[in-house]
């Protein structure tokens, strides 16, 4: 599934101009820089599927990528949404505003979205601007889990005690995933687990 070929497939900046539900979708959101480029890249082993670091605060689009097709005849089609990055500390709130708008309505009308993995730099933890999102994916009654970015990044202690701080705030997320995910892009920590879970989620 992910060796084959990824495809961008639409780009929608307004629940308007979505593409039709189909197959199965995951989600990646994080705040700008935290590597949701790159992690996708890395899952579906392309240089360049998503851009990365495209400049912060440009059009808020919600980006779809579409997997090379079902696994079999029972399983459905995967494919991958990149949510636009959000906390950047120069955006002004209307533009935040935009963004909870976005999302929210994405989330609350979307049956074929399974899951959303909400991307945090192991280097900071839980950020304001994480906590607000949480609370919208919740509202949303969306089922999320934490994947840990640029773990090659931090000690293993350092990013004990930062899992332990976050794992006491999640308890007070209902829609969330109490286990996170560990992964680098850059070394390739944790991607075959995410793969894993990934096809487990296409399957049930
Ligand atoms: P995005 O804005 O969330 O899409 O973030 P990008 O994927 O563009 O990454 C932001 C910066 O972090 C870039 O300079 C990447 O090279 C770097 N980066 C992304 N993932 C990793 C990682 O796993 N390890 C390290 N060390 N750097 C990373």
């Amino acid at each position: 599934l992910f060796a084959g070929d990824w495809q961008f497939f639409w780009a929608s900046p307004s629940i308007e101009t979505l593409p039709p539900m189909q197959g199965v979708e995951i989600a990646f959101a994080g705040r700008s820089n935290v590597g949701k480029s790159s992690l996708i890249n890395a899952l579906t082993n392309r240089n360049a599927l998503a851009r990365t670091s495209h400049t912060p605060g440009r059009t808020q689009e919600l980006i779809f990528f579409k997997g090379p097709g079902p696994l079999d005849a029972r399983t459905p089609e995967l494919r991958l949404v990149d949510m636009p990055g959000y906390g950047y500390a120069s955006a002004p709130k209307t533009q935040i505003a935009s963004w909870t708008k976005l999302i929210h309505n994405f989330l609350l009308g979307r049956a074929s979205l399974a899951r959303v993995y909400v991307l945090i730099d192991s280097r900071h933890g839980f950020k304001d601007a994480d906590n607000e999102v949480l609370t919208t994916l919740d509202k949303a009654a969306v089922s999320y889990q934490i994947v840990l970015t640029k773990a090659d990044q931090v000690k293993k202690s350092a990013l004990e005690q930062t899992m332990a701080t976050m794992a006491s705030s999640l308890r007070k997320h209902p829609a969330a995933f109490p286990e996170m995910l560990v992964t680098s892009s850059r070394d390739g920590g944790g991607m075959a687990g995410m793969r894993a879970a990934i096809v487990k989620l296409l399957r049930e």
